[in-house]
C-alpha cells in the first residue's frame, strides 16, 4: 500500500495520506487545468529526452540529470516554473517511476511496455513532493497554492500529524487533495480481551472465528449491468465528437461509483473489526499469484485443451472485486494505529481441517458445508475454517513468546 511505499521513502514515525475534497474558484479551476497541461507537456518532454538520449547516444538520464536542467527553462518556457519548481520535480519524479518499474520488470523476466507519451485527457495530478509551493492553512481552510490562489478545501476531518507533501487530483469534474502526513500520533483503542480468527472468501467475504458470516455485496457485479449499458453506449458515438466525450465521463463515473461504495464497505468492516477485537489473526494471502492467468495447456495438435481459463477470469474478476488485500491492509494500519495485534499465518489445510478434532481430508468439506469424516461435526465451511486460523495463530504467537 501507499501508506508503507512513503514510510520507507520519508523514514519518519507512522505515516497517512488524508484525502479533502477542492472547491476552486472558476478562474482557480482554469488556473489548475493550465497547470495540468503544462507538467504534461513537461512530462512528455522529459521522456522524450530519455528516449532520445539511449537512442541517439547510449546515454542514460537519470531524475536528478532532469532536476538540473529544470531551472534553465526560466528563459525557455518561463510559464512552466510559474507554479514553482516543486511540482514540475513532481512530474520527473513520476517518469522516473514508470521508467524504474519498467527497468524492474524487464530485470524479473517479465516484457513490459516501455513508458509512454501521455495525453493531456489522460493527465489528472499534481504533485508537491515537499512543502514548497503549497500551504494548508486550517483555521481558515485553505490550500495556498502557489501561482493557484488560497483553494477552498473542505475539511471533513481533523489532520493529524505533520503535512509534508501533496497531491491535487481531478476526478470527472471534482477536485480532490490527498495530504501525506509523518509522525501520526497513535490513538490506541481500550482492550477488549477478545480475539477473532479471520477467513476470507469469495461469497461469504468474511467468517469470522465466532460465527459471524459477512457476505459481499459484489458491487461491481450489480453495477455490471449500468457499466456495460454505458460501454455500449459509449461505443455507438463518433469519435471526437462531444456526445462522445459526454459518453465517456458517464463510463468514468460508473467505475468511479463502484470503487468508492466498496472502498466505504471496506474501511466500515475493517473498522468494526480493529474496534471488537484485540488480536486479529487472517490468512497469509499473495493477492497476485491468486489471480495470475492460468498455464495454457498445448493439446499436441497444435491446439490448446481447456485449461480453465474462463472459469478462473470469473475467479479472478471475484477477487478483485473483493477486495482481499485492500481489506487485510485496512486492518493492518487501523490495528497499528490502536494498539491491536495483527497476525498472518500460513493458509495451508485451514479449509481442511476438522475444528472439533483436527482431522485433516479433502473429503471434509462440500461446497459451503463442513462435516467431518472422523468425528461427524458439522458447521459452515468458513466458520471451521476461522477457528482453524484463530488456533494456528494463537499457536505461533505462543512460540514467539
Ligand atoms: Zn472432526
Amino acid at each position: 500500500m501507499p501508506v508503507i511505499g512513503l514510510q520507507y521513502r520519508l523514514g519518519v514515525g507512522r505515516c497517512r495520506s488524508y484525502r479533502y475534497l477542492l472547491i476552486p474558484t472558476v478562474r482557480q479551476q482554469a488556473c489548475l487545468v493550465g497547470l495540468l497541461g503544462l507538467q504534461c507537456e513537461l512530462y512528455n518532454a522529459a521522456l522524450e529526452e530519455r528516449r532520445g538520449a539511449w537512442r541517439w547516444e547510449r546515454r542514460s538520464v537519470s531524475f536528478f540529470d532532469q532536476c538540473r536542467v529544470l531551472t534553465s527553462l526560466r528563459g525557455v518556457r518561463p510559464e512552466v516554473l510559474a507554479s514553482g519548481v516543486t511540482v514540475c520535480r513532481g512530474t520527473l519524479r513520476r517518469l522516473d517511476w514508470a521508467f524504474a518499474g519498467f527497468y524492474r520488470r524487464c530485470r524479473a523476466g517479465q516484457r513490459p511496455g516501455y513508458p509512454r507519451f501521455r495525453p493531456r485527457s489522460r493527465w489528472d495530478s499534481l504533485q508537491w513532493e515537499d512543502r514548497n509551493g503549497w500551504r494548508l492553512d486550517e483555521p481558515s481552510r485553505r490550500l495556498h497554492l502557489f501561482g493557484v490562489g488560497g483553494l477552498k478545501v473542505r475539511l471533513h476531518r481533523p489532520l493529524r500529524g505533520i503535512p509534508k507533501a501533496i497531491t491535487v487530483r481531478r476526478e470527472g469534474r471534482r477536485w480532490w487533495v490527498t495530504i501525506r502526513c509523518v509522525e501520526v500520533p497513535a490513538e490506541p483503542l481500550s482492550p477488549t480481551g477478545r480475539q477473532v480468527g479471520i477467513d476470507l472468501g469469495v461469497r461469504v467475504l468474511v467468517a469470522t472465528s465466532d460465527g459471524a458470516l459477512i457476505t459481499n455485496d459484489r458491487h461491481a457485479q450489480r453495477a455490471a449491468k449500468r457499466l456495460a449499458r454505458a460501454q455500449h453506449d459509449l461505443a455507438t458515438k463518433q469519435r471526437g465528437s462531444k456526445h462522445r466525450r459526454r459518453a465517456v465521463e458517464c463510463v468514468a463515473a460508473a467505475h468511479r461509483r463502484v470503487r468508492n461504495r466498496r472502498a466505504d464497505m471496506l474501511h466500515r468492516l475493517s473498522r468494526r473489526l480493529v474496534n471488537d477485537y484485540e488480536v486479529l489473526v487472517h490468512e497469509k494471502l499473495i493477492v497476485s499469484n491468486l489471480v495470475c492467468r492460468p498455464q495454457p495447456r498445448p493439446d499436441g495438435a497444435g491446439g490448446y485443451a481447456s485449461n480453465g481459463a474462463a472459469a478462473k477470469t470469473g475467479l479472478n474478476r471475484c477477487i478483485h472485486d473483493a477486495g482481499w488485500g485492500t481489506l487485510l491492509a485496512m486492518i493492518t494500519y487501523k490495528a497499528e494505529s490502536a494498539g491491536r495485534t495483527v497476525i498472518a499465518v500460513d493458509p495451508r489445510n485451514t479449509s481442511r481441517t476438522c475444528a472439533h478434532c483436527g482431522h485433516v481430508s479433502a473429503g471434509n468439506r462440500r461446497g459451503a458445508v463442513f462435516r467431518c469424516q472422523a468425528c461427524g461435526h458439522e458447521a459452515h465451511a468458513d466458520t471451521n475454517a476461522a477457528i482453524n486460523i484463530l488456533r494456528a495463530g494463537r499457536a505461533q504467537q505462543q512460540n514467539a513468546a
